[in-house]
C-alpha cells in the first residue's frame, strides 16, 4: 500500500512524497517527491492517558474501544484507571490481561488528599508494594505507568522502578525538595503538570518547578480550560521535547452535557467542561485530534506532531511507533489542507475514513 501527501511529518523534517507499508502493517519506504494533492500525513496521534471515551469507563470495564478513538486521529491509546478501591484496583488488573492494550496506566492511588482532584478520598491510601506486585501479576505484567506523590510514596518509588514502571509524579503537594528527591529516585515523569499539585510561588517552587528542572517527560492537557494558553505557549517554546499531550478524557467524551461516571465518583459534564458536584474539575472531553489542533496554533506542525505522537510513544518507551520512518508501525493520520482528518491507519489497517 502507498499513500502519497504533500506533506509528510517524519522525524526532523516535512518532505513531500509516498509512504509504503505492507500487509504487516510495517512501513517499508518513504520515498522523496513532488506531490501536490494537499494532504498532509503524520504519525498517528498516541494518547497516553485516558480514563474512557464514549460510555466506556476503563475503571469499571477495559473494553477495547479503538474504533471510539481512531476516529479522532489516536492510534494507540493507554487505557488509565483512577484511585480504585483494593478490590476494583484487582479487578480493574485483571481485565487488563485480556485486554488488547499492552500497557496500562494507574493514577493513583498513593496520591495526595489535598490534591485528589476527582478521585475518591476514601480509595486513597498508604503505598503498598505487595498490591501493586499483585497487579503486575493479575495483568500479565502490562502495568507501565504509575502516579504517585512523593510525600506519601517516596519509600516505593525505587521498587517500582526496579519492577520497571514508569513513575509519574503528580496529585501531590510536595515542595521542592520532596519533589526534587523523587525525580533523582528515578521518577521520570510528571502527570498533567499544573493540575493537582501544589501551586508555583517564586519563594515556593514546589513540584512544578522540580519538575521543569528534572522531569523526562511531561503531561499536559492542552485544552485550554485545564491550563491557560499562556501557559501552553510557554512550555512548548521552552520545553517541547519532553512536553507529552494527553487528553485525560472520561467517558463524557464524544457524548456531550450529563451526568457521568469516573471510577467511583459521579461527573457533571456543562459545555464539555467536567466537574464533581463541588465544581471541582473531574478529567476532560478533549480528543486528540482537538489537541493537535490546539497545539499547533501555537507552533509549526513538526513541533506539533512530537507533542502528540513522539514524545508520548517514547515516554512509554513505544519505540515501534509515535514516528514515520522504515521498519516503524504504519500508524498513519492523513489531514487535509485544514487539518481535517481524512483517513486514520493503524497497523497499516485504514480504520476510519471521513
Ligand atoms: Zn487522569
Amino acid at each position: 500500500m502507498i499513500i502519497k501527501a504533500e506533506k509528510i511529518v517524519l522525524n526532523t523534517t516535512i518532505i513531500s512524497g509516498s509512504i509504503e507499508f505492507d500487509d504487516n502493517g510495517i512501513i517499508t519506504a518513504v520515498n522523496k517527491g513532488s506531490t501536490n494533492n494537499g494532504l498532509i500525513l503524520v504519525p498517528g496521534f498516541v494518547d497516553t492517558h485516558t480514563h474512557g471515551i464514549a460510555g466506556r469507563d476503563f475503571s469499571i470495564s477495559a473494553e477495547d474501544v479503538i474504533e471510539d478513538y481512531v476516529k479522532h486521529g489516536v492510534t494507540t491509546y493507554i487505557p488509565t484507571a483512577v484511585s480504585l478501591s483494593r478490590e476494583g484496583l484487582r479487578k480493574f488488573c485483571s481485565q487488563m490481561a485480556s485486554s488488547k492494550s499492552n500497557v496500562f496506566n494507574l493514577e493513583g492511588p498513593y496520591i495526595s488528599a489535598s490534591k485528589r482532584g476527582a478521585h475518591a478520598l476514601s480509595n486513597l491510601r498508604k503505598p503498598d508494594i505487595r498490591e501493586v506486585v499483585e497487579c503486575m501479576k493479575l495483568s500479565k505484567n502490562k502495568l507501565a505507568v504509575i502516579t504517585v506523590a512523593p510525600e506519601i510514596a517516596m519509600e516505593v518509588i525505587p521498587e517500582l522502578i526496579k519492577m520497571g514502571i514508569i513513575v509519574s509524579i503528580g496529585h501531590t503537594d510536595a515542595d521542592f525538595p520532596v519533589s526534587e528527591l523523587a525525580y533523582l529516585s528515578g521518577a521520570t515523569r510528571t502527570t498533567h503538570i499544573f493540575n493537582a499539585m501544589r501551586t508555583f510561588h517564586h519563594r515556593d517552587p514546589g513540584v512544578i518547578i522540580a519538575s521543569l528542572l528534572y522531569s523526562n517527560f511531561i503531561e499536559v492537557i492542552p485544552d485550554f480550560f485545564h491550563v491557560d494558553q499562556q501557559i501552553i505557549k510557554y512550555l512548548i517554546q521552552n520545553h517541547w521535547r519532553r512536553l507529552v499531550a494527553i487528553t485525560d478524557s472520561i467517558s463524557a467524551t464524544d457524548l456531550g452535557d450529563g451526568e457521568y461516571s469516573l471510577g467511583d465518583e459521579k461527573v457533571f459534564v456543562k459545555g464539555g467542561k467536567a466537574k464533581l458536584k463541588d465544581g471541582t474539575i473531574a478529567g476532560s472531553t478533549l480528543t486528540m485530534d482537538k489537541a493537535f489542533r490546539n497545539v499547533l496554533e501555537l507552533t509549526d506542525l513538526l513541533t506539533t506532531s512530537s507533542i502528540v505522537s513522539y514524545n508520548p510513544a517514547k515516554s512509554i518507551n513505544l519505540n515501534d511507533r509515535g514516528e514515520l520512518g522504515i521498519g516503524k508501525r504504519a500508524d498513519l493520520v492523513v489531514l487535509d489542507s485544514h487539518y481535517t482528518l481524512k483517513e486514520v491507519y493503524a497497523e497499516g489497517k485504514l480504520l476510519f475514513q471521513h
